[in-house]
């Protein structure tokens, strides 16, 4: 029933975007980011360098990959110098020493590599990272002078018991403790519904906006308005160039993770590119102007 009623949805939010695309604007005051989880994926190095060669810069926008991290360094040297890196996971458990098959922060200090993903889903269920994991992740990051991209998100059961907020704004406190005020500079929220990941299944824009007022609104008693009001807050979940102009005209949705859409380059690119319409007139109108 689940699948029906947000299949009908995403309809519906695609014919409104093909409508709205011309004159849709992005208007927060927030730099969008556009990020993109390649996770145990390319097959190959080759594959990886031609993924990472192929992908645009945007002007005005985040543009971040997360490739395995035995690509990082080679997927820094091909891609455009504009779209950052960062890791999909870091052992914080020390800095080096006999951790078989982990990655510690100090081997991901790398030029270019900005980000750790924290607390995706994957790493939650798969890897059992729980909240006082994911929470060490957070300020291992910091500490190392990453920014942190974290993740929360619902299951599918929780969603349909309508605790969506609480199980998110949960995780979102357990994983920020100890994190101040300044650090929030470095931290990026990315709402990511469970049942939504690699299913198709996208989170109707308005109730992810809905999800994204209520954690802003979180961050604002936590911390400050200042803080709420600056940090970017992130939607991933099935997004795709179908949705993603609708999801981007929600005022508290400051951009995308993406996983299944990030691993073809012009597919990415064309999220990237979102509202792209606004955005060539403004590239239009900002060269005549500064004739
Ligand atoms: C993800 O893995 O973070 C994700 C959002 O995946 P997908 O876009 O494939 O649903």
């Amino acid at each position: 029933m689940l699948h029906r009623a947000l299949h009908q949805h995403n309809m519906m939010a695609l014919i409104a975007a093909l409508v709205l695309t011309r004159t849709a604007a992005y208007t927060s005051p927030r730099a969008p980011v556009v990020a993109g989880n390649w996770k145990m994926n390319p097959g190959t190095a080759e594959e990886a360098l031609a993924l990472a060669e192929a992908l645009d810069a945007v002007e005005g926008r985040e543009v971040v990959v997360f490739p395995p991290s035995c690509y990082l360094e080679a997927v820094a040297r091909k891609t455009n110098k504009n779209v950052a890196l960062g890791a999909q996971d870091a052992c914080v458990l020390a800095e080096s020493g006999a951790f078989t098959g982990a990655v510690s922060l100090p081997m991901l200090k790398m030029p270019r590599v900005d980000y750790v993903l924290c607390g995706h889903s994957e790493r939650r269920s798969l890897f059992s990272d729980d909240d006082d994991a994911i929470r060490a992740k957070v300020r291992g990051a910091l500490d190392a002078g990453f920014a942190a991209m974290l993740c929360i998100g619902e299951t599918q059961q929780e969603y349909e018991l309508g605790i969506t907020d609480d199980i998110c704004a949960l995780q979102l406190a357990k994983a920020l403790e100890g994190v101040t005020a300044a650090e929030m500079a470095n931290v990026v929220v990315a709402y990511e519904p469970v049942w939504a990941i690699g299913t198709g299944l996208v989170c109707p824009a308005t109730v992810a906006q809905r999800v994204h007022a209520s954690m802003r609104q979180r961050l604002r008693a936590t911390y400050d308005s200042s803080v709420a009001d600056a940090c970017r807050i992130l939607y991933g979940g099935s997004a795709s160039p179908l949705v993603i102009d609708g999801i981007m005209r929600q005022p508290d949705i400051d951009g995308v993770l993406v996983g299944g859409a990030a691993l073809d380059a012009a597919t990415f690119n064309q999220v990237s590119n979102f509202h792209a319409g606004w955005w060539r007139t403004r590239s239009f109108l900002k060269k005549v102007l500064h004739r």
